[in-house]
């Protein structure tokens, strides 16, 4: 099916503030974003688990969304203020069952969301991967990239999400 990047990112925010009373999400999507392939529940799905992340994780800064083209891909990144993941841990993250951090700060989980967002990308013929700052060691970036889905000419754009042929 054909995959409406923004629509996407806007149901996963919102179902992050039904899980999470009212937290906020800083939006920035790319005006004329593209459309990849794929579905868009599974799509939902994965970002939700970085939104929740990023508040589970996150500590109370900020949480920002950005989407963008770049080339041939959809980029999604979800970036916070927390603590960080250190660079040993940034591959081992998306392991089953992993999970990171000193006892002190851990959080209910089970360790196995970005295992499955990893396999929901692939999935999709993408990758997920994450970034932190190794010097100040603040904050965490999960960067999603989707390749781009070359819509038909013909395809009404408020029509393509519904009924495309996949
Ligand atoms: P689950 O998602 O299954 O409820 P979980 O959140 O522990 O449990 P993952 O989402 O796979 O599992 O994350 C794996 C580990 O990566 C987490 O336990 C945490 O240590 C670390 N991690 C994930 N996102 C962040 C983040 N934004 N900042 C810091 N650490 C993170
Ligand atoms: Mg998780």
């Amino acid at each position: 099916d054909w995959v409406d990047v923004a629509d996407a990112i806007r149901s996963a925010v919102e179902r992050l503030q039904k899980t999470h009373a009212g937290r906020k999400v800083k939006l920035s999507i790319a005006p004329g974003l593209r459309f990849v392939r794929g579905d868009q529940d599974l799509l939902i799905q994965v970002i939700y688990n970085l939104l929740d992340n990023a508040h589970k994780y996150g500590g109370e800064g900020e949480i920002s969304l950005h989407a963008r083209d770049e080339a041939k891909d959809v980029v999604i990144s979800v970036t916070d203020e927390g603590p960080g993941i250190k660079p040993s841990d940034l591959e081992r993250v998306f392991e089953k069952f992993y999970r990171a951090g000193g006892a002190d700060r851990r959080k209910p989980g089970t360790g196995l969301g970005l295992s499955i967002c990893r396999g929901l990308v692939a999935s999709m013929g993408g990758v997920i991967s994450a970034e932190s700052p190794a010097v100040r060691r603040r904050g965490t970036r999960l960067l999603v990239r989707l390749p781009a889905a070359e819509l038909p000419a013909d395809l009404p754009s408020d029509a393509s999400d519904r009924g495309g042929s996949a």
